[in-house]
This record gives C-alpha cells, structure tokens and sequence, in this order.
C-alpha cells in the first residue's frame, strides 16, 4: 500500500506552500488508495513552539486532507539513540567538539549545507562528554556501503553522492537526534512508501539512502515536488509576511476553496507556472 506523509516542523505556522506539500503527499496516497500521514518533527527543542501541532492539524481539516497522525519525533528519542549506537558500534561515527564558528575557520571547501567539516575531531580523537556531538566519518561510511542508488518519481534514478556533505552531524550537542538520522527512522517505522516533500530536501536524500544502507532499513521512493515562490523567487513558505494558514482559516476562507486553487494552480498547468521552481536552490 502507497504510504506518504506530510512532516512539518512546529517552528513557525503553515503558509501556501506548506499546503501545496501537503496536498501533493496527500493526492499521491489517495491515488493508489494509500494512507496519508502526519507526523509532528519537533525535536528541535529550542525552536520549537508544541502549541503550532494542534494548529497544523486544524489547517489540514481546514483544507479537507484527511490523515493519520504518527507519533511525534520526541516521543522516539530512544530509537534515534538506539541506532546511532549501532552506528558507533560500527565504528563510522566520532564525537567533535568543535564550534561552528571553529568548522566554518578551519573549512576548506563548501557543501550544500556549507562548510564541510575539515576531520579535525577525526584525527584528535576528543573525550566524548556532553558537550559533544556525534558524525559521520563519510570515508569510512561510503567505503562500507559501496555504489548506492535512489529513485525520485520525478526525476528519475539517482546515484547517492552523500559525500558531497562530508562529515554529517548524526547526533546534536544541543538537541537530539539530527534531522537526517530521525527523519530516515521515522519513515522507516511508519512504513512510508513515498518520501514527497520539496526540492529544497532533494539531496539531503543521499544522506538517507546512506543511512538506510547502513542501519539495514527499507528503501522507499522518493517524490521531491517543485517549491512554490513568489513572483520575485522568494520561497513562499519562508515568507514572513505571506498570511499564515491559520489566519486565513480564522478570517473565515473556504478551506477547500484554497485547497482547489492549490490544484487547479499546480495540476492543471503541469507546474511549469513561474510560481514553482523545481531545481536545488
Ligand atoms: N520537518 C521538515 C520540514 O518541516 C520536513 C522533513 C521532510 O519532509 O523530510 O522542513
Ligand atoms: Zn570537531
């Protein structure tokens, strides 16, 4: 059965765009008679605002997507501790200690998510403590996994380059588990099929087919859809002044007026609209 889901983070309230993602998993399960998820991602304690998940959830009734709510990510703490024990015991993860300010000093190249971790953790090899972070040693890792492949329903058979991103972060000083580890997981646990969520994630998908190598985890599809922007190329879920959902469902907008608009914008003119991007930013 095709399972998908929708995944927001309870930092910040749903914009258009949100809806656009969640309306995109939402019709891909129905499709094929599948099961469309929620799933709160509010590990990131210090951001993260608990009341904003009953919000999310009256914005998706507001817009008529009906779902079933997953546990949310900090309840599954000890499954993210779990595996990245697995991951220590296989000798591919080491503690740093550095600041960011000391990575982005000592950088010597740039990936997606900026600086790359120079190793220097890897070859001083710190006490763990508390303060500590836990990553990826990527050589080893990559060497352990050989050639990997993924495939994105919309574009295609990928071949997985997670070196691009160096030495990931698996396990946080200051929160958690990281994104990549939870998020891998989670659509792991809740039997997640297809993987839709925006382009801006696209590569952050090398990491997860990694790790779903290495912790011996399903391997779903993936459907990374294009992001909705503003006619001047800002990201409309990043932009501020854009009315959350909320307060158009408060000032009393059909829901299912928006959710049609939504559709009939991105379906009905097969998305190649100047309002969606469908590259990496
Ligand atoms: N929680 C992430 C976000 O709100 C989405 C994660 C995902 O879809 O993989 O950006
Ligand atoms: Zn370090």
């Amino acid at each position: 059965m095709t399972v998908t889901r929708f995944a927001p983070s309870p930092n910040g309230p749903l914009h258009l765009g949100h809806a656009f993602s969640a309306i995109v998993a939402h019709d891909r399960a129905i499709r094929d008679q599948g099961e469309f998820l929620l799933r709160i991602e509010d590990i990131d304690g210090a951001r993260s605002r608990p009341e904003l998940a009953a919000e999310f959830r009256e914005d998706l009734d507001w817009l008529r997507l009906s779902y079933r709510e997953v546990a949310p990510q900090s309840s599954r703490v000890g499954d993210y501790r779990t595996a990245a024990n697995e991951l220590r015991a296989m000798g591919i993860l080491y503690p740093c200690t550095c600041t960011r300010a000391e990575v982005a000093a000592a950088a010597v190249a740039h990936g997606p998510d900026g600086p790359l971790y120079p190793g220097t953790c890897l070859r001083r090899g710190p006490t763990p403590g508390p303060q500590v972070a836990w990553r990826l040693d990527m050589e080893q890792a990559t060497l352990l996994a050989g050639e990997l492949e993924w495939t994105d329903e919309r574009h295609g058979v990928q071949i997985a380059t997670p070196e691009i991103f160096g030495d990931v972060i698996l396990w946080r000083k200051d929160a958690p588990a990281s994104y990549h580890l939870a998020v891998t997981l989670d659509d792991a646990t809740d039997g997640v099929t297809h993987v839709t969520r925006g382009m801006d994630l696209f590569r952050a998908t090398h990491i997860h087919r990694l790790l779903q190598h290495l912790l011996g985890l399903p391997v779903p599809v993936w459907h990374h859809h294009p992001l909705l922007v503003e006619a001047d190329g800002r990201k409309l879920a990043k932009r501020r002044d854009a009315p959350a959902l909320a307060d158009r469902r408060r000032a009393g907008e059909d829901g299912r007026a928006v959710a049609a608009e939504v559709r009939a914008t991105l379906f009905d003119t097969g998305i190649s609209l100047s309002d969606a991007i469908d590259q990496c930013p």
